[in-house]
C-alpha cells in the first residue's frame, strides 16, 4: 500500500459505520479507458431502462481463434486447457495461471480484472490486502468465497507491473471466462473494477457510471462496483462499494 493511504482497519471502522462514511468525490483512475476493449465491447444491447435498472444483455462470445472448441469444454478440460495456455504473451512470465477459487456451485459469482503479483505467486485470485478487503465486503452482507462464492478474473495471466490487460489480451482470454460462467451457472454475477464491467456490460463507460445499476448478463443479473484494490487508494469510493454490496445483498434475497 501507498504511504499515505488509508490503511485496512481504518476501511473496516468506516464499514462498519456506514451512515457515518464520507461523500468523497469520485474521480475514477480509467476515465480515458474508453479506447480499452474496442475490439470486444460492440455487442452489448441495452433492453431498457425502469425505475432508475438498466438492463443490458451481452452476447459476447469471442472471436478468437478456438472459441468454439473451448465452449464446449467441460470445467475440467477448461482449468486444465487454461492452466498450459499460451495464447497471448502473458504466458511468458506469469508464474501461475490464476483460474479461479471458491465454489462451482456457488450462487455469487466474482469477476476481477487480472491477478497481481501475489495472486501470480499463489495461482489464487484476490489475495493480500485487496483480497482480505473483499472477503471483508463479502462478510458485510453474511457472504464467504469458502462457502458461498466463485471467483475468478478476466485475464487469467498477470499482465506485467499490473498494468492494464489490452485489447487483444482480453480478446484471447475471453473464451475461457465466457466458458466459466455458463459452467458455474451463477444465479447473480459482481463485477469488480473497469475491465470486467465493461466486458460484462458491453459498455465503454467510466466504472463511476456504470454502477449503480442492475444489468443483465445473458440473464444473470449483474451488479457493478469497485475494484478492492482502488478502494484502498481511494476511501472515498468506500460509500459507493457499501451501497454496490447492499444492493448485490437485496437481488440475492
Ligand atoms: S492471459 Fe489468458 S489467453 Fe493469455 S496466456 Fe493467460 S490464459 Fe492464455
Amino acid at each position: 500500500m501507498k504511504p499515505g493511504s488509508p490503511r485496512l482497519e481504518d476501511l473496516i471502522v468506516l464499514l462498519s459505520r456506514s451512515k457515518d462514511l464520507g461523500l468523497g468525490a469520485i474521480v475514477l483512475d480509467g476515465l480515458t479507458r474508453e479506447e480499452i476493449l474496442s475490439s470486444n465491447l460492440d455487442s452489448g444491447v441495452e433492453l431498457g431502462r425502469t425505475g432508475g435498472e438498466t438492463v443490458v444483455d451481452q452476447s459476447f462470445s469471442g472471436t478468437s481463434a478456438g472459441v468454439e472448441v473451448v465452449s464446449e469444454m467441460n470445467y475440467e478440460v477448461l482449468e486444465e486447457t487454461a492452466g498450459h495456455c499460451q495464447k497471448c504473451a502473458l504466458c511468458e512470465k506469469r508464474n501461475r495461471v490464476v483460474f479461479a477459487d471458491g465454489h462451482r456451485d456457488a450462487r455469487l459469482m466474482i469477476i476481477g480484472e487480472a491477478p497481481g503479483a501475489k495472486e501470480d505467486q499463489a495461482g489464487i485470485p484476490f489475495v493480500g490486502h485487496a483480497g482480505k478487503f473483499l472477503d471483508l465486503l463479502l462478510a458485510s452482507v453474511s457472504l464467504s468465497r469458502k462457502d458461498s462464492v466463485y471467483i475468478c478474473n478476466v485475464l487469467k495471466c498477470r499482465p506485467p507491473a499490473n498494468r492494464d490487460p489490452l485489447p487483444d489480451e482480453i480478446a484471447m482470454c475471453a473464451p475461457y471466462l465466457t466458458q466459466q460462467i455458463a459452467l458455474v451457472a451463477p444465479e447473480v454475477i459482481l463485477a469488480v473494477g473497469t475491465f470486467a464491467a465493461q466486458f460484462l456490460t458491453g459498455k465503454k463507460l467510466p466504472l463511476g457510471k456504470l454502477r449503480g445499476s442492475t444489468y443483465s448478463y445473458k440473464g444473470v443479473p449483474l451488479v457493478i462496483t469497485y475494484h478492492p484494490a482502488a478502494l484502498l487508494r481511494n476511501s472515498g469510493w468506500t460509500r459507493p462499494t457499501w451501497e454496490d454490496f447492499q444492493l448485490l445483498r437485496k437481488i440475492m434475497g
